[in-house]
């Protein structure tokens, strides 16, 4: 009879969808950070060359497009080497135990053996996992492949897209809806407040000091935007 109460089994598995969920929630903030220190930090650059507001308009579209295309194919791409990585591991799991059943029998055994069980229970185990799916019992205790961590290359572009977008959306709409007076100086100053905010929250998803996180990020972004600044003084000076 297990002396686990249901409830216990339930909070273990809130705990474990907890994890799972600040994993992905960082991930979005994190993208999210960079849609707005990119976009924003180009158009003060462009702000300060002495563009029009139809060359920033259009500077602010194509930047939004082009770096939540960069995030999604860069994502993409490493995303479908680590598939092509598990794939390929699974396919060698798979040959080893066709061809080497006792071999990989006692790999498995020696696996639980030294998380802490005896020999004798390590065994049964690794008999009794092997019997009912000894792919996914190696693959997950051999390889550390769960349905967690199986890779979802599409998914993960998506995801990344979405979050610079979120993020590049906030200067491009104040450049949209904004005159051109004072334009650079309030699309800044509000991304910067913005990354603030959004580096506290990847600060405390992580369990780290918020405003540690805050200044962190709004450090860096206001370095960017002053080089970016500067770079486009330099540019609009030789006009
Ligand atoms: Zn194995």
């Amino acid at each position: 009879m297990s002396h686990y109460t249901d409830e216990m089994l339930d909070n273990h598995m809130a705990e474990e969808h907890y994890s799972h969920r600040i994993g992905w929630l960082r991930a979005a903030v994190l993208g999210a950070n960079d849609g707005i220190i990119s976009v924003v930090s180009l158009l003060v650059g462009v702000i300060a060359s002495g563009a029009d507001k139809e060359a920033i308009l259009v500077v602010a579209v194509a930047a939004l497009v082009a770096g939540a295309l960069s995030m999604a194919a860069g994502e993409y791409v490493s995303v479908s080497s680590q598939s092509d990585t598990e794939k390929a591991d699974l396919e060698k799991e798979r040959i080893a135990l066709e061809e080497n059943w006792d071999v990989e029998h006692a790999e498995l055994a020696l696996i639980y053996q030294q998380r802490g069980v005896s020999e004798a229970t390590a065994n049964q185990v690794a008999t009794e996992l092997m019997e009912h799916d000894a792919l996914g019992a190696h693959a997950k205790d051999e390889l550390g492949l769960s349905e967690i961590h199986s890779a979802r290359p599409l998914q993960a572009a998506m995801a990344s897209a979405a979050a610079f977008v979120s993020g590049a959306a906030v200067p491009v709409l104040l450049v949209v809806i904004l005159p051109m007076e004072n334009l650079g100086i309030i699309i800044a100053s509000s991304s910067l407040l913005l990354l603030a905010v959004l580096g506290a929250i990847a600060a405390k998803t992580g369990g780290a000091n918020m405003m540690k996180g805050a200044l962190r990020m709004a450090t860096w972004g206001f370095l960017a935007m002053i080089l970016t600044t500067y770079v486009g003084l330099v540019f609009g000076g030789m006009g």
